[in-house]
C-alpha cells in the first residue's frame, strides 16, 4: 500500500481537475483517481449535438482560459474533451486510471480508499464524482410493461439512431429541450414536460446564469436575502437548435401522461400516444454511493455539507454535483471558486 498523501480526490472531471489545480498551488501531495480509461470525464459521453450554453471564455476552470473552437461561438463536448485532456496534462495532475474507487472509510487519523486496484491512505478526500453516473428515472406507472425502446439523456447519441420513428421525450430542463429540437427533423416527436416549459430570455446564456450566480454567492456571503438560484431564471436555455425549432412551432410540449403502456403512453383524459421509443430527460443524482461506508447521508441523497466540507467529517469535501456544494458548482466556469476553498480548507486543516 503507497505511503499515506494529504489528499485523495475522487473523480478526475471538471471538479477534480479544479481541484487539482488549488492543491497542486498550495503544495500538497495527493492523486486524483478516475474511473474512466480517458480524460474528458462525463463529456465524453454526452450526444453528438450537444455545445455548451456559453462561450469558450466563459467555460474556463481555473488559470486557463479555454480556446474558442474555430466557427463555434459555443463549443462542442469534443471540444471540451480535448481543454480537459490539455489542462490535467498542462498542469502535470497525477491522474490514475481507471481507477474506480469502492469506499471510503474512516481508519483513525486516516481516510481509506478503497478501489478496484488497490487501497489508497489520505489525511482528507475530495469527492468529485458528479452524477452523470446515476441517472434518474421517475417511477411511472406501467414502465416496465413498455415493449419499445427507452433510454435516458446518457444513452441518447444522435437522431440517425431513432429515424423515422415515434418517439416521446420526456423533461423540461435543457437535456429534454435539446434532445426534442435534434429528433425534431428526424422522428415524430411529441415532447412531454411536467409544467410549461420555461425559457430563459432568448438573449440569456451561461455568461448570465453564471453572473446571477456570482451575485447570489455574493448576497449570502454578506447575509442578503437570497434571491434564488439559476432555476428562478428559467429551466431552459434557447440554445440556437432549441430556439429554431421552437420559433417554427415545432416544439410543443404536451402534459405529464399517467402511465406508460406496453405500445406508449396515456393520459388521465383518455388520450394515448404510441411510441417506437421513450426519452427519459428527468435527471440525475448524486454518485455518492462510495461515501456510503462514512453514514453521512442527508435528505434527498446528499450529503449535508457547509460550503463544499462534509459536517459530519471535517476530512471530507464534495465539489461538484450542484448548487448546494456551493452556487454553480457544477459548472465549467463556476467549479473554479468551490475548488479553490476546499483546497485552502484542506491546507488549513493539515497543517
Ligand atoms: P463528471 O464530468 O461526471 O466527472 C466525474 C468523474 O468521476 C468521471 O470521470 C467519473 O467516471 C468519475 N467517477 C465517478 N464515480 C467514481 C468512482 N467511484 N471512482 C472513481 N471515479 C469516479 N456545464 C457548463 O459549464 N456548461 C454547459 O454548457 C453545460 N452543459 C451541460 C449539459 C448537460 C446535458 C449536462 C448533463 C451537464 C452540463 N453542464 C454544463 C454541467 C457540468 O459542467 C457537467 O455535468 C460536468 O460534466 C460536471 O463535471 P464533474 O467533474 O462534476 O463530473
Amino acid at each position: 500500500m503507497p505511503a499515506p498523501l494529504d489528499v485523495v480526490v475522487i473523480g478526475g472531471g471538471q471538479a477534480g481537475l479544479a481541484a487539482g489545480y488549488h492543491l497542486r498551488r498550495l503544495g500538497l501531495d495527493f492523486a486524483v483517481l478516475d474511473a474512466q480509461p480517458t480524460p474528458g470525464g462525463a463529456w465524453q459521453h454526452t450526444w453528438d449535438s450537444l455545445h455548451l450554453f456559453s462561450p469558450a471564455a466563459y467555460s474556463s476552470l481555473p488559470g486557463r482560459l479555454m480556446p474558442p473552437q474555430p466557427g463555434e461561438t459555443y463549443p462542442d463536448a469534443a471540444h471540451v474533451v480535448a481543454y480537459l485532456t490539455d489542462y490535467e496534462q498542462r498542469y502535470e495532475l497525477p491522474v490514475h486510471r481507471p481507477v474506480r474507487v469502492a469506499g471510503v472509510h474512516r481508519d483513525g487519523e486516516l481516510l481509506h480508499v478503497e478501489t478496484d486496484s488497490g487501497s489508497w491512505r489520505a489525511r482528507a478526500v475530495i469527492s468529485a464524482t458528479g452524477t452523470w453516473s446515476r441517472p434518474f428515472v421517475p417511477a411511472v406507472p406501467g414502465r416496465t410493461k413498455f415493449r419499445g425502446v427507452q433510454l435516458h439523456t446518457v444513452e441518447y447519441r444522435s437522431p440517425v439512431d431513432l429515424a423515422g420513428q415515434t418517439v416521446i421525450v420526456v423533461g423540461g430542463g435543457n437535456s429534454g429541450a435539446q434532445i426534442a429540437a435534434d429528433l425534431v427533423p428526424a422522428a415524430a416527436l411529441t415532447w412531454v414536460t411536467p409544467r410549461e416549459p420555461r425559457y430563459l430570455a432568448d438573449d440569456i446564456d451561461g455568461r448570465a446564469l453564471f453572473d446571477h450566480a456570482t451575485a447570489r454567492r455574493r448576497a449570502l456571503d454578506e447575509g442578503r436575502t437570497d434571491s434564488g438560484g439559476v432555476a428562478s431564471l428559467g429551466d431552459i436555455v434557447a440554445v440556437p437548435p432549441v430556439r429554431e425549432a421552437r420559433d417554427a412551432g415545432l416544439l410543443k410540449a404536451q402534459p405529464m401522461f399517467d402511465r406508460v403502456t406496453a405500445t406508449g403512453v396515456a393520459w388521465a383524459d383518455g388520450t394515448t400516444a404510441e411510441a417506437d421509443a421513450i426519452i427519459w430527460c428527468t435527471g440525475f443524482r448524486p454518485g455518492l454511493s462510495h461515501l456510503a461506508p462514512l453514514g453521512l447521508r442527508g435528505p434527498r441523497g446528499h450529503i449535508p455539507t457547509t460550503g463544499t466540507r462534509a459536517l459530519g467529517e471535517p476530512r471530507l469535501h464534495l465539489l461538484g454535483y450542484g448548487d448546494w456544494t456551493g452556487p454553480a458548482s457544477a459548472t465549467l466556469i463556476g467549479v473554479g471558486r468551490p475548488a479553490r476553498e476546499a483546497a485552502r480548507q484542506i491546507a488549513d486543516l493539515l497543517r
